[in-house]
């Protein structure tokens, strides 16, 4: 019997991989963003209205945005942010 040691670079494997898995969870937060927003509903977080400048929007159900300050609603473009 004979061994062949063939060499597999795990870093660059996993490389890959993590690169995979975090272009599969952006693209599903981009399809579904009230998966995450359902849970924060009610809370003020930090964006721009883009109808008024107001920097503060409240979290609605269904992965949208209201805001507080002139009623505009938007759609929420979620970004992983990775550590
Ligand atoms: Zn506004």
């Amino acid at each position: 019997m004979a061994t062949f040691k063939c060499n597999f670079e795990s870093k660059k494997f996993m490389k890959e991989l993590e690169r995979d898995i975090k272009k599969s969870v952006e693209s599903d937060l981009k399809k579904h963003p009230e998966k995450i927003l359902n849970d924060h509903v009610g809370e003020t977080i930090s964006a721009t209205c883009s109808s008024c400048g107001n920097v503060k929007v409240v979290v609605l159900r269904g992965g949208g945005v209201r805001c507080p300050k002139c009623g505009h609603t938007a759609k929420v473009n979620l970004v992983p942010d990775w550590r």
